[in-house]
């Protein structure tokens, strides 16, 4: 009888502590399912895209990331049909959201484990930081043009990604209260790496920053900063971004 009893109340835990478990999984950002099939695809198209040559991105947390969030929330109505080609599409403001095969591979290149730091600037549609808050919990991000911050903020609240912390300025300087960052993504093309972004890095901290001429190809940089602090850059992809602006040029059409 005793050990019946015993039991019961094992099972009775157990239940409970399922329920407990359900209960904080429905806090988790949740994702409408639709368009999950045209999601799968796109993303099996843009992350062994030719365009990628020999760097197709092969990691499990990216290709998870993708394929959790809806990129169709991210652009503007009149284009949710495209929302699933490979394509860059206008967000505007002269904006774009880039092309699912950019994202990929700049996600892939900032290796982000769960749990690290990262520093976006130019959240655009809020896709990218979408993207990367899939991965891990601690995602900053800066957008110039202030009505295109608004928007971002209302969508990344609805669906669910309150865990981004966003501002609207310019990011040339960075985000210096929450530094040290373990990686930063840039998704607009300085002419040169903003100082400021570097010294942000954490040792061991990789950036993700197109640096060229407006309105020409750029490269696709990947900076590292060693443990000991040395920094080392590497051209990783011809690339065109929209340029980065700066201060008060912010908001010009
Ligand atoms: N990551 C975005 C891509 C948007 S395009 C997405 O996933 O949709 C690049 C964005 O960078 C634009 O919205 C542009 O306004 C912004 N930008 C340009 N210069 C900037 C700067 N100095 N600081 C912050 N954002 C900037």
């Amino acid at each position: 009888m005793r050990s019946i009893r015993t039991a019961a109340a094992t099972l009775l835990a157990t239940l409970l502590s399922l329920a407990t478990a359900r209960a904080v999984a429905s806090q988790q950002p949740q994702h409408p399912p639709e368009r999950a099939e045209e999601r799968r695809s796109m993303v099996e198209r843009a992350l062994t895209s030719p365009r990628l040559g020999d760097a197709r991105v092969t990691d499990e947390a990216v290709i998870d990331a993708m394929h959790a969030v809806p990129r169709h929330a991210f652009v503007p109505e009149g284009m949710r049909d495209a929302a699933y080609e490979n394509t860059p599409l206008p967000i505007g403001h002269g904006q774009t959201i880039s092309q699912p095969t950019i994202v990929g591979r700049m996600t892939a290149m900032a290796e982000v484990e769960p749990g690290e730091k990262v520093l976006e600037i130019g959240t655009g549609s809020g896709y990218q930081a979408a993207v990367l808050a899939e991965i891990t919990d601690s995602v900053w991000s800066i957008e110039i043009i202030p009505e295109l911050a608004a928007r971002a903020r209302t969508r990344l609240n609805r669906l669910g990604y309150d865990e981004v912390v966003t501002k609207q300025g310019d990011g040339y300087f960075g985000w210096p209260e929450h530094a040290p960052y373990d990686a930063v993504v840039v998704t607009a093309a300085p002419t040169h790496i903003p100082p400021p972004l570097v010294e942000q890095l954490a040792p061991g901290g990789r950036m993700v920053i197109p640096v060229g001429p407006p309105f020409r190809t750029q490269q696709l940089m990947l900076v590292r900063k060693e443990e000991d602090g040395t920094v080392r850059k590497r051209a990783v992809a011809a690339v065109r971004f929209v340029p980065f602006q700066r201060g008060e040029e912010a908001g010009a059409p």
